[in-house]
């Protein structure tokens, strides 16, 4: 099962559903279901970010509302066969908090050591870039790189959580690329600078389109990750590569930093990110979640 957060012509904000039998409307199947229901003052369901706050962003409980509407009046007329335009997943995240060399082949290729605790920096929310739009580099900026990630949305409030509760933290997964302002960000570790403009530009963090529930992935740590620019693929990997895991993450973060539902984690790229060009179309992919496709431009 994948969600994803659309738009038809410019109409109101929508969730849509993708399962075995096809892609659905999701906001106008819960109308349904609330009006079936008796539930009239249950919120409208526009923005997963919502559905993620409220605890339903599971497979368990989206196939359920699902299944009544189905068993109870049908959902072949909420079928989406028009194309969409797909939004990112999540956009007003509280915050993006990313970790720098997860993969031991990326460290290497920037001749850095591996860091002894797990290395956190933060791209901006207002970064965002949906599935299909174009990564604006402004004049001045040199080298820019790719960097595919897998992308865990948070799915409640955590803090000082251990590694053991640390996944019951996890809304889903999507997929984001870690846009790089390369010479920038080796200028300011050269002279002991935070790179929070060379991470942070606008359209600097493309995610998305599919939100994967977490209850709808088996293992998040054996995931293959693929990044092709041009068609040519360029990075390839496995989640099973992380140094510091996803439970560890989340952990350490949250003995620092409470998590909000929404909030975003990027959990670090593997070897072979190069520099862009404008023209460039990306295909960010990840298995089981989906592949995000954008383009480089200048400003
Ligand atoms: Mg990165």
């Amino acid at each position: 099962m994948k969600a994803f957060a659309y738009q038809v012509e410019n109409d109101t904000p929508r969730i849509g559903i993708e399962i075995e039998s096809g892609t659905y409307n999701f906001t106008q199947i819960w109308d349904y279901f609330k009006e079936l229901k008796s539930f009239p003052k249950a919120p409208d369901l526009n923005f997963l970010q919502i559905m993620i706050e409220l605890g339903y962003f599971s497979s368990q409980d989206i196939g359920q509302v699902i299944d009544t509407v189905k068993d109870m009046r049908g959902i072949d007329d909420i079928k989406i066969s028009r194309a969409v335009s797909y939004d990112v997943p999540i956009a007003r995240p509280q915050k993006i908090l990313c970790i720098g060399r997860n993969y031991q082949a990326h460290a290497d290729e920037w001749n850095s050591k591996v860091p002894e605790k797990p290395l956190f920096f933060s791209k901006l929310p207002s970064s965002l870039l949906a599935h299909e739009k174009r990564i604006l580099v402004p004049p001045d900026v040199g080298r820019v790189d790719h960097e595919v990630e897998l992308a865990v949305v948070i799915g409640k409030t955590a803090s000082m959580v251990d590694e053991a509760e640390a996944m019951s933290c996890v809304a889903g997964y999507t997929v984001a690329i870690d846009v790089t302002a390369r010479d920038m960000q080796q200028d300011d570790i050269k002279n002991g600078r935070p790179w929070t403009l060379a991470k942070g530009m606008d359209t600097f963090c493309p995610i998305g389109p599919f939100l994967v529930p977490a209850d709808a992935i088996d293992d998040p740590h054996d995931l293959d990750l693929q990044l092709k620019v041009n068609g040519q693929v360029r990075q390839h990997d496995n989640t099973g590569q992380m140094i510091f895991k996803i439970p560890r993450l989340i952990s350490y973060i949250s003995q620092y930093v409470t998590f909000i539902p929404g909030d975003i984690l990027l959990t670090g790229t593997p070897e072979g990110t190069l520099p862009l060009q404008p023209g460039d179309t990306i295909e960010a992919s990840i298995s089981h979640i989906g592949t995000l496709r954008v383009h480089v431009d200048r400003m």
